[in-house]
């Protein structure tokens, strides 16, 4: 019996010890974890910061005075690790896939600015009304896709933006509809400079880039770089990349330039790419301060890095709308957008998503859109 006993109770010391061990390790394990998770990356710590703010209304977030007081300060893109090897996730609703061709499209979407133009204060509708006018919009402006099939195309709108709400109150009235409309699963961007410097399109792009391929909730696999005043005239007019060798530029028709494609016009307005693509080129220039020429710099980085051929999509009702608009007294015409545009090739291996050095200031999730406040890399 004390034989027994002995070996009965060294049996069930090892089994302690051993249960001891794989505990004692397994907690390190979960610390390392956490430590990993709340230190390594831009993404998680913005994740954090978002979380903090979402007490607060959609009400007090429209007015701006509620930024200043934003938790989120000096999260330099630079101390990101960049990870690229996202999947692109499936839409989580339903198993049938959606069909090639929505039949929720309608056609003409009745783009009408006119009312701003009148100073008619009902128009355009109020950041609460559009938010009230697509109820099944996620908070941060991300629509998970229908509810009764399944999507593959994923998009991220990425908008870069200073002083434009009433350009950004009828876009986001108008994109909503038509991309739900689509059957897409996408998230809106609203990549705002945050300072009273010469605007920079490109770091605003670049910094939207990074943050919405870090996406928590999706992983979109197609990014539309759009700017704020531009607006399709018809859903037909898709929201989907090409993919492979081709970049889709949406926008070459557009009621400014009577519906032609004309005049040395590259790929302004609106563009589509995957972040393959996007990546290959190394995003846009980071050197273009004010207005002009960042639009050509990418025009040649599609050519002649990317080699990609640009698709103008054919069909008729391809048509753009524009808000006309006064220049911007923070957007001077940049005297060396020439210069730059002919040195291009010298810069563009280490000129772009490598070498980013823009500040996100601030990240707020309103129902209608995530607002993505940045301080460029002073000139
Ligand atoms: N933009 C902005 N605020 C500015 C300047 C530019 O929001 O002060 C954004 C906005 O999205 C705009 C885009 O940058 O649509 C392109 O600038 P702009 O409209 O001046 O160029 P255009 O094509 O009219 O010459
Ligand atoms: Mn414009």
């Amino acid at each position: 019996m004390k034989n027994l006993g002995g070996v009965f109770c060294r049996k069930q010391c090892l089994v302690a010890v051993l249960l001891l061990a794989t505990f004692y390790l397994g907690m390190n394990f979960v610390t390392i974890e956490i430590y990993v998770k709340k230190n390594l990356s831009l993404k998680k710590r913005i994740e954090y910061n978002v979380k903090n703010d979402k007490t607060r209304t959609f009400s007090d977030q429209v007015g701006s005075e509620s930024y200043a007081d934003s938790n989120i300060h000096d999260v330099n893109l630079n101390s990101t690790s960049i990870s690229f090897e996202h999947t692109t996730s499936a839409s989580r609703r339903g198993d049938i896939p959606c069909p090639d061709k929505s039949p929720l499209l309608k056609g003409p979407v009745g783009v009408n600015f006119e009312g701003a133009e009148k100073n008619d204060s009902n128009w355009p509708p109020t950041f609460e009304e559009i938010a009230a006018a697509y109820p099944t919009l996620e908070n941060g402006g991300y629509y998970p896709g229908p509810n009764d099939c399944r999507t593959e195309n994923t998009v991220a709108i990425i908008i870069p933006f200073r002083d434009r709400e009433e350009h950004l109150r009828f876009f986001l009235y108008y994109i909503h509809g038509i991309l739900q409309r689509q059957q897409a699963r996408y998230r809106i961007f609203v990549v705002e400079q945050d300072d009273d410097q010469v605007f920079n399109k490109g770091q605003l792009m670049n910094t939207g880039f990074i943050y919405a391929h870090n996406d928590t909730r999706f992983h979109p696999k197609c990014f539309f770089f759009h700017d704020v005043d531009t607006v399709s005239e018809d859903d037909r007019t898709l929201y989907r990349c090409r993919g492979g060798n081709e970049v889709l530029h949406l926008s070459h028709r557009i009621d400014k330039f009577n519906y032609r494609f004309c005049c040395g016009m590259t790929v302004g307005g609106v563009i589509g790419m995957t972040n393959e693509q996007f990546q290959k080129l190394n995003g846009f220039s980071n050197a273009y301060y004010g207005w002009g020429a960042e639009d050509d710099d990418i025009n040649a980085r599609i050519v002649w890095i990317g080699r990609f051929s640009i698709y103008r999509p054919p069909d008729d009702y391809i048509r753009f709308k524009m808000i006309r608009h006064e220049n911007d007294k923070k957007n001077p015409k940049n005297n060396e957008r020439v210069a730059l545009l002919n040195s291009w090739n010298k810069r563009q291996s280490k000129d772009g998503l490598n070498s980013l050095q823009s500040t996100i200031t601030s990240v707020v999730e309103y129902p209608t859109h995530t607002r993505i406040l940045v301080k460029p890399k002073p000139k």
